[in-house]
């Protein structure tokens, strides 16, 4: 039986991992030093197959017993929380990366890094491809998140070529559903909130930047994909439907029947104008395609919100 460590597992996407790995028959231990994440993300969790540590990944992991896998999720993923917690996150990207890496070779796991599409930047080519090398302004607001998980990729491929560690790469792109927080600042939970609680919706800038969202469920299939296979080189997962955020910002009216007004604010510093995933490779290397549509990924995910906001 497979045994497996999460770090960040009581996270959005860390949480999902540590329930469907469950699943898939694997003991689950999740780490988390409960910056980002939350207690109640794993609270559901009977399992007798799962632990709970919290530590901080950025101090000596230390865990007793083999392990087979170490996914490696721990670090602030909202634009918000990375500028609130900017030295955080570099910390959790770089040393982070580098204790969890240490542990991969001292129990002879395999490892898998949670990597982003913010390694493009603000990209020049479009779809973005993994052979794409970024545009990135190291010292702009993003560059704390940007460049860690730029170090942590360079990082992985180190202990990958130099010690031998069996580590995969992938790049998350715009992901959503149920147990983002509520007010991360992320563009879905903040848009749900405003329309559940009917406020204006905040569209920053004109609305034409683009994003293309992917459905948790898709994404953390994907990555139990990419785990087990054999592919060293990053893979990007997300979903290639693109649209701009005025665009979202309609649909979320819609379907959640609010008759909040659309308002516009201050774009962001750096904020990418374009994103979208190309998925050729995670197509051909892992049959993998996203499943769940963008109508009825939404409407589960302000069902949920729904039960946390009008309770
Ligand atoms: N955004 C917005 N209104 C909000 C929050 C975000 O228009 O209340 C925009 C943001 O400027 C960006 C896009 O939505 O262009 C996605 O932002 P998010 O913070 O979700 O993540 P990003 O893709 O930028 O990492």
């Amino acid at each position: 039986m497979a045994r497996t460590l999460v770090t960040g597992g009581a996270g959005f996407l860390g949480s999902h991992l540590c329930d469907f790995l469950l699943e898939q028959g694997h003991t689950v231990i999740c780490m988390d030093n409960l910056s980002t994440g939350s207690i109640e993300n794993i609270d559901h969790i009977r399992s007798e197959e799962f632990s709970f540590i919290k530590h901080d990944v950025t101090e000596y992991i230390y865990v007793q017993g083999k392990l087979d896998y170490i996914l490696h999720f721990a670090s602030p993923a909202s634009p918000c929380d990375y500028m609130e917690m900017p030295i955080q996150t570099l910390k959790v990207g770089s040393l982070g990366t580098h204790k969890a890496l240490g542990l991969a070779k001292e129990k002879n796991a395999v490892f898998l890094l949670a990597s982003t599409s913010e390694v493009y930047g603000d990209p020049l080519v479009h779809p973005q491809r993994e052979d794409y090398w970024g545009n990135v302004n190291p010292i702009g607001p993003r560059g704390v998140y940007d460049e860690a998980k730029r170090f942590a990729e360079a990082m992985t491929m180190a202990y990958h070529r130099y010690h031998g560690v069996r580590t995969r790469i992938v790049r998350i792109f715009n992901t959503y559903g149920p147990r983002m927080r509520l007010h991360d600042g992320r563009v879905v939970p903040t848009l749900i909130y405003q329309a559940l609680t009917n406020q204006p919706l905040t569209v920053y800038g004109d609305g034409s930047q683009t994003r293309s969202f992917c459905y948790v469920s898709d994404l953390i299939r994907g990555i139990c994909q990419l785990l087990v296979s054999d592919i060293t080189d990053p893979v990007n997962l997300g979903n290639n439907h693109e649209m701009n955020i005025l665009e979202f910002a309609q649909h979320v009216r819609r379907l959640s029947g609010t008759s909040s007004e659309i308002v516009f604010k201050e774009l962001p510093v750096d904020d990418p104008k374009t994103r979208q995933p190309d998925i050729t490779r995670a197509r051909e290397c892992l049959h993998w395609e996203p499943q769940v549509s963008f109508e009825e990924g939404l409407h589960k995910t302000i069902e949920w919100f729904s039960t946390r906001v009008l309770r």
